[in-house]
């Protein structure tokens, strides 16, 4: 080999080794990453963990806030809030009805025939979206905003709805954030949860509030029952079941409302009646306790929302936050193990940018290759390539935060049980106990809802076959309309 030949083998295996070394690099780079990745993964399951032990702790937990919440006002982290419905529906109502409901995301309207015993003889109903601006804007702007989409929902009544001559349309008002009851038909907000933040409007009659927006606009009806959510949902469920003794909402956000019995409800003693019952709104997102599993991106999430420290239980549980918890886990991993390469995927800072829906969505991909996480990374954080390595991460991800969420609510419904004495067996004694369940999340995260029900059966053991999880569809509005009815201004002439 000539000189030049030499020269040139030794820089050939020069680039050859420099070439090998920057590819041993980059895997070295690379095996390092998902090594990190794991860490922050196996980190984030430990500390969302929720053995059956914890549960049960958590459920004891709820017990004591339910007893000290109806012990004394401000007892408790649970407000208890009395609902002034003490006659839940008999299925006997009549005449037409109309029902709004307002509390997250959409806001419903509408109207239902009912029939007596011929049961519900027609239901029409509309949705409509909450412009954003408005949630956090003025109480005037939010309920004209409201009172307008009513009246042109009233304006298309057809023939099928039948409103006796001279009488007033009646409505059920469900409100789904916490309200101080004066009475079934008022009630003063005591504060926004899920994103709303309308400060005048704290304090405030919402019925007063609503009724001026529909005098303002030549509207002529009255507001017979304000309720929330918990509430409507118990008293349709009710309706339709006997059995049912609590209702629970799994949506945007969440909460719960049971019949308790009047005598148990201390903070009201003298006010209701010694004998019969008093349907109770817990108010249970915002639950909180030294056991709840929470994680450093529960604590930030907390601390920058716009409600900090309060609604800790709703936080960790409820479809407003599921997605966003997943987001910041992603967002940690970006950072320090750089998850999605060496940027970070600007969309990713986004906060709520990754909404539960499409948590969901991952979390329910069976196909082999992961393609919708796959497609929801480019569509939504747009990240154009992403490994089935990464794709299996994020599914998992989703599966440790929709587990936590899903067996956390069990362990709520089991402190209601608990609370009513019906998480046991009774010698010689057969009750059935139906809990009413309703909102999106429940009705459309079909692992979540799998996994509540089968912790709520490990929880329950040898009860499990005598409590019934019911889901009663849309119930709440179909239940503020049970409720205008049987608290009709024209009950005591229709009853005589
Ligand atoms: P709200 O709670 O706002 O009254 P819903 O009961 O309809 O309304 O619940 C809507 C919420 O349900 C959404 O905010 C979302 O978090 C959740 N949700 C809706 N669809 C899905 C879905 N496919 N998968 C998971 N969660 C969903
Ligand atoms: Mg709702």
């Amino acid at each position: 080999m000539g000189k030049v030949a030499v020269a040139a083998a030794v820089v050939c295996t020069a680039a050859v080794c420099a070439a090998a070394v920057v590819v041993m690099r980059r895997q070295m780079k690379s095996s390092g990453r998902w090594a990190k990745a794991e860490a922050i993964l196996r980190e984030l399951e430990e500390k969302c963990g929720t053995p059956t032990a914890k549960l049960r702790q958590v459920a004891d937990a709820m017990t004591v806030e339910m007893h000290a919440g109806l012990a004394s006002e401000g007892g408790s982290k649970l407000k208890m809030l009395i609902s002034y419905v003490d006659n839940l529906p008999t299925g006997d109502e009549k005449g037409l009805f109309y029902a709004l409901d307002l509390g997250g995301t959409n806001f419903r309207v509408m109207r239902v025939q009912l029939g007596g015993k011929d049961g519900i003889m027609k239901q029409e109903f509309e949705e409509v979206s909450i412009p954003p601006h408005l949630m956090v804007g003025s109480s005037h702007e939010l309920f004209d905003f409201i009172a307008a989409a009513l009246a042109k929902f009233v304006d298309t009544e057809g023939e099928d709805f039948h409103l006796l001559p001279g009488r007033q349309r009646e409505l059920g008002f469900t409100f789904s954030f916490p309200v101080r009851q004066l009475s079934l038909a008022s009630g003063t907000l005591i504060k926004w949860t899920k994103g709303f933040l309308i400060e005048d409007a704290v304090g405030q009659d919402v019925v007063g509030e609503l009724t001026k927006a529909m005098e303002r606009l030549g509207l002529d009806m009255r507001v017979a029952a304000l309720v929330n959510d918990t509430v409507g949902t118990l008293a349709g469920g009710r309706y339709n079941n006997p059995d049912v003794i609590a209702a629970v909402i799994l949506g945007t956000g969440t909460n719960a409302a049971y019949v308790e019995r009047a005598h148990a409800i201390p903070k009201w003693q003298g006010l209701l009646p010694k004998s019969g019952e008093m349907v109770i709104n817990m108010e249970w997102g915002n639950f909180r306790s030294s056991h709840l599993p929470l994680t450093e991106y529960d604590q930030i999430l907390d601390a920058e929302s716009l409600n900090p420290g309060e609604q800790i239980f709703e936080k960790i549980i409820s479809g407003m936050y599921l997605g966003e918890i997943v987001r910041r886990v992603l967002c940690r991993m970006a950072e320090e193990a750089s998850f999605f390469g060496d940027t970070i995927p600007p969309k990713l800072k986004i906060p709520f940018i990754l909404r539960t829906p499409d948590m969901s969505a991952m979390h329910h991909d069976t196909s082999p290759d992961l393609k919708v996480v796959g497609s929801k990374l480019k569509d939504i954080l747009e990240v154009p390539n992403s490994s089935l390595k990464m794709r299996k991460i994020i599914v998992e991800i989703c599966d440790i935060v929709a587990t936590r969420g899903a067996r956390l609510s069990a362990a709520g419904i089991l402190g209601i049980l608990k609370k009513l004495g019906r998480d046991t067996v009774k010698e010689g004694e057969k009750q059935r106990s139906v809990i009413a369940l309703d909102g999106g999340l429940f009705e459309h995260y079909t692992k979540f809802r799998k996994c509540m029900e089968s912790t709520l059966k490990e929880l329950l053991g040898d009860v499990a076959e005598d409590i019934v999880v019911e889901h009663s569809n849309d119930g709440s509005g179909i239940g503020a309309a049970l409720l205008a009815a049987s608290h009709s201004q024209y009950l005591e002439i229709d009853n005589s």
